[in-house]
């Protein structure tokens, strides 16, 4: 409720993404879609931070041609990780 930043309605509940993806092509044909929904592009994996040890839900972009996309910012110290770190937990 009444977060703080100018995008937020205030009186209602807000919700704040972490680590947002703009699509080099959007999305479309999903007319009708109002809410929260699953995409079949991206599958999301539970990683570990390499810098801080943090357990980060993070997303997998199947949607990037020619090459999946594998990036995520740690919520909890801010390191970018990349590929070449990228150690899904099972
Ligand atoms: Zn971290």
């Amino acid at each position: 409720m009444d977060y703080s930043s100018i995008w937020a309605e205030k009186g209602v509940y807000n919700w704040v993404l972490a680590n947002p993806i703009l699509y080099s092509k959007p999305i479309e044909n999903v007319k009708g879609k109002l809410s929260f929904w699953d995409y079949s592009g991206i599958k999301e994996v539970k990683i570990e931070c390499p810098e801080c040890g943090s357990i980060e839900i993070a997303v997998e972009d199947y949607t990037t041609a020619p090459f999946p996309t594998y990036l995520h910012r740690c919520n909890k110290c801010d390191y970018v990780i990349m590929e070449s770190e990228w150690n899904v937990i099972k």
